[in-house]
């Protein structure tokens, strides 16, 4: 039994939480699994029409009252700076404390990828640090506006900040028989917050002997990642690095349609949404591709404890690709809709 809160949002969103709806409701019905779907009407509309993002009651009864929430995107150039999703967004990131961003890219079919050698294929996944860092919003500017202007931006790392988002990594990878995890940074630069980092990943590894440990400085990293991807099995980085090393992780593993994102706090809520925004530009075509809020379904299945229903989601993506039941994106002639139905049919055979 589970309780999930469907977000539409803006733009392409309400397409493809459509599509996940329609494929998590025959996942669960084929497994058994009791799952209650709500949907929940946050987003640019409501905002423009009512002037409230979100309210601390609904913030309170989202997180209190469901098990997880998924979310297609918010972003609409009606609003200004897109002040409601960042409202919406990092409201519930902070307010749960949902410090890990959990960033799976797996090239599911080699010919997804821009790259030319892919063998022996890409599985990265990213722990991205989701609450601290560049994004804590320390700072401050001083004679705005003249030419004198001066404008600050401070990086935030706590011990304790650090210290989980890298014992995540190592328990995902002991827990789903990873070898390796691979720290990122610029400590050769950065010495301050690289060292802090690079003692508390030696701490926490030593009691994982038998996962390999290594580090990367962020600029070979990015290079790495299109020479020799298959080299790396889980990345822990800083909110920043992660936010851009993981989309190019998704790129490489077949681009933004693709990419699923799951905000974690081990054990509580937690908000999933595609890696993509909201695409204004393809909003109400039918041509938005929902695979990856469709993984997001299955990453909420999985956060149910429903391994095996978010198992035959997956393959239901990697089937719908290899049978070119896809978005034009990816080369196929389906609409948004009829990959749900397609994959709503195949679920309940
Ligand atoms: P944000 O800042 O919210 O991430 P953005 O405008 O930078 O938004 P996206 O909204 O992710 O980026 O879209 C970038 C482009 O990629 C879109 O204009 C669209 O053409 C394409 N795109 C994004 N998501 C999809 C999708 N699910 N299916 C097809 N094309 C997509």
């Amino acid at each position: 039994m589970g309780r999930i809160a469907l977000i539409g949002g803006d733009g392409i969103g309400p397409e493809v939480i459509r599509v996940a709806e329609v494929v998590l409701e025959a996942a669960a019905a084929g497994h058994g699994i009791r799952v209650t779907l709500d949907h929940w009407d946050l987003g640019a509309d409501r905002y423009l029409r009512d002037g409230v993002t979100i309210t601390d009651e609904e913030r309170d009864r989202l997180t209190g009252d469901y098990d997880a929430a998924l979310l297609g995107a918010l972003g609409d150039p009606r609003v200004p700076d897109n002040a409601h999703a960042r409202d919406i967004l990092l409201g519930l990131r902070f307010s749960a404390d949902l410090y890990i961003n959990f960033r799976p890219c797996r090239l599911l079919v080699p010919d997804l990828s821009p790259l030319r050698n892919t063998d022996p294929g890409i599985d990265i996944v990213f722990f991205r640090e989701n609450t601290e860092g560049l994004y804590a919003g320390v700072g401050g500017s001083f004679k705005t506006g003249t030419r004198d202007e001066i404008a600050t931006e401070q990086s935030i790392n706590t011990w304790r900040g650090v210290e989980r988002i890298v014992r995540a990594a190592f328990e995902h990878a002991a827990r789903t028989g990873r070898g390796r995890v691979t720290l990122v940074d610029k400590a050769n630069v950065l010495r301050h917050e690289g060292g802090l980092w690079r003692r508390v990943f030696a701490e926490v590894g030593v009691g994982f002997p038998d996962i390999a440990r290594d580090a990367m400085y962020v600029d070979a990293m990015a290079m790495d990642l299109v020479r020799r991807p298959h080299r790396y099995e889980v990345v822990v980085t800083s909110n920043l690095f992660g936010d851009i090393l993981s989309d190019l992780g998704a790129q490489v593993t077949g681009g933004l349609g693709l990419a699923p994102s799951g905000n974690l706090n081990p054990g509580s809520w937690a908000l999933f949404e595609p890696v993509h925004g909201s695409a204004p530009d393809i909003a109400g075509r039918g041509i938005a591709n929902p695979l990856a809020a469709v993984g997001c379904a299955s990453l909420a299945l999985a956060h149910l404890g429903s391994e095996e229903a978010a198992a035959a989601v997956d393959e239901c993506i990697v089937a719908s690709i290899r049978e070119g039941v896809t978005t034009p994106d990816l080369g196929g002639h389906a609409t948004t809709r009829t990959v749900g139905e397609w994959m709503a049919a195949r679920l309940a055979d």
